[in-house]
C-alpha cells in the first residue's frame, strides 16, 4: 500500500535511512530538512544524493502497475511556521515522522538556543500544522536521555523521571508532554519514540561510533569516557527504521476519554560497555586502538538499557541486528568514505581546550 509521508530531518542520519526504506516500499516521500551546519554538510548531501539515486531507480523499475516510490526534498526550517503549515495543508500527508531536531547532549550545554528553536518552537509549529492538516499518525523522535540516571534498569516507559541531565534531554521530555497535550485536546494520534544510541553507516560524526571509527582509521588516540565502563544500548539504524516502519500504520486508538498518545522505547535491549564496543570496532576495521581513559562528562548517564516489551507487544518486532553485524556494516562504509567522518565544530573546540590544558 502506497502512502504519502512527510519525514522531517530527512538529510539526517535516521531520517535519510528511513526515507530509503520508505522509497523501497513504494511510498510517496517528502523529506524536509533545514540542512543545519551542526556537522559537515558534505555528509547530509551524500545522504540526499543516495536518496535521489534510489528514487530514480525506483521510478524506473516499477513497471508492474504498482505505483513507484517517489522522493522530493524540501529545504525548510521547522521554525518557519507559515511555510510549514502551507506544505502540510497542500500535501495532505497520511503519516508524519518528525526526526528533525537539534541533536547532541554536549552541544546543548554550549549552544542552548539551538535546542529552544528547533526542539521547542519548531516542535510546536509541527503540532499546530498537524492540528490543521490532520495526518492519521504523527510519530516523533524522543530519546533515551529523558530517563536521566536514577531510573531502574532495564528502562521501562512508565519509569521516566523528571530530572533530565541536559537541556537536550529536557527538550525531548518536553516534546513528549507537548505531544500528549495536543493528543488530548484535539484527538491527535501521536507516538513518541525513545531511541537508544543509534549507529550504522552514514551515522553522525559527533557520536562515539563514527568518532571512534575516524580516529582508528587515522591512527589517533581515542578518548574513552568513564574509563570504558559507561554502557550504551547501541542500536543499529536498520532496527530503528524497522521499528518506525512497523508503527506507522498503527496509530494509538482513542479509547473513551483517553488521549490517543503513547511513548515507546526503541532500542536493542542489550547494554554494551564502551570498551567492548571499541573492541568490536577494532575487529571490524582490523586496527588496534590507542585509548585514553577519561572520567565521565557532564550531562552523560552511566548506562542505558531499553526494555522493549511494549514495542514487541504492539508490533511483534524486536531489534535483531547483532553488534558484530552492525559494526561490519559501519566499518565497510567508513573505509570507503573517510572524508565523511570528519569532526564537528564542538569536537574541534573540545580538543583545542584539552590541548591547551596539556
Ligand atoms: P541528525 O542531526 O543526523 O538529523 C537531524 C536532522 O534534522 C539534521 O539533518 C538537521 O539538519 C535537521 N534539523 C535540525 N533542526 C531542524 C529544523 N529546525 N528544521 C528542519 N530541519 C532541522 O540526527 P539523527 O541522529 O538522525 O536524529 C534524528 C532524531 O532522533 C533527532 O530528533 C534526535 O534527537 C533523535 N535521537 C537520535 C539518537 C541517535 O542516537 N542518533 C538517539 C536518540 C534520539
Amino acid at each position: 500500500m502506497s502512502m504519502k509521508i512527510l519525514v522531517t530531518g530527512a538529510a539526517g542520519f535516521i531520517g535519510a535511512a528511513l526515507c530509503e526504506r520508505l522509497l523501497q516500499e513504494g511510498m510517496q516521500v517528502v523529506g524536509l530538512d533545514n540542512l543545519n551546519p551542526y556537522y559537515p554538510l558534505a555528509l547530509k548531501r551524500h545522504r540526499l544524493a543516495r536518496l535521489e539515486t534510489l528514487a530514480s531507480q525506483c521510478a524506473g523499475e516499477c513497471g508492474d502497475g504498482r505505483r513507484p516510490g517517489s522522493f522530493r526534498f524540501v529545504p525548510l526550517d521547522l521554525v518557519e511556521r507559515e511555510a510549514l503549515l502551507a506544505l502540510m495543508k497542500d500535501e495532505g500527508f497520511e503519516v508524519v515522522v518528525n526526526l528533525a531536531a537539534q541533536a547532541g547532549v554536549r552541544h546543548s550545554i554550549s549552544q542552548p538556543f539551538d535546542y529552544v528553536d528547533s526542539n521547542l518552537v519548531g516542535f510546536v509549529n509541527l503540532l499546530e500544522a498537524c492540528r490543521a492538516a490532520r495526518p492519521s499518525h504523527l510519530l516523533y523522535a524522543s530519546s533515551s536521555s529523558v530517563y536521566g540516571d536514577d531510573a531502574a534498569q532495564p528502562l521501562q516507559e512508565a519509569q521516566v523521571g523528571e530530572r533530565p541531565l541536559s537541556l537536550y534531554a529536557a527538550t525531548k521530555r518536553a516534546n513528549e508532554l507537548m505531544a500528549y497535550s495536543y493528543s488530548h485536546l484535539y484527538g491527535m494520534p501521536v507516538t513518541g519514540l525513545r531511541f537508544f544510541t543509534v549507529y550504522g553507516a552514514r551515522g553522525r560524526p559527533d557520536m562515539a561510533p563514527l568518532r571512534f571509527a575516524r580516529k582508528l582509521l587515522a591512527g589517533e588516540v581515542i578518548d574513552v569516557y568513564n574509563r570504558g565502563q559507561m554502557a550504551r544500548d547501541f542500536t543499529h539504524v536498520s532496527d530503528i527504521v524497522e521499528g518506525i516502519f512497523r508503527l506507522m500504520p498503527l496509530p494509538p486508538a482513542q479509547v473513551s476519554s483517553a488521549a490517543p498518545s503513547r511513548v515507546l522505547n526503541l532500542g536493542r535491549g542489550e547494554p554494551i560497555a564502551l570498551g567492548d564496543f571499541i573492541n568490536g570496532l577494532e575487529a571490524a576495521l582490523c586496527i588496534t586502538a590507542r585509548r585514553r581513559l577519561l572520567p565521565m562528562q557532564p550531562g552523560d548517564v552511566e548506562r542505558t538499557w531499553a526494555d522493549t516489551s511494549a514495542l514487541q507487544a504492539l508490533t511483534g518486532f524486536r531489534p535483531v541486528v547483532s553488534l558484530a553485524t552492525g559494526l561490519e556494516e559501519l566499518a565497510e562504509w567508513a573505509r570507503h568514505y573517510p572524508s565523511l567522518l570528519s569532526e564537528t565544530q564542538d569536537e574541534r573546540e573540545h580538543e583545542a581546550s584539552e590541548a591547551a590544558r596539556g
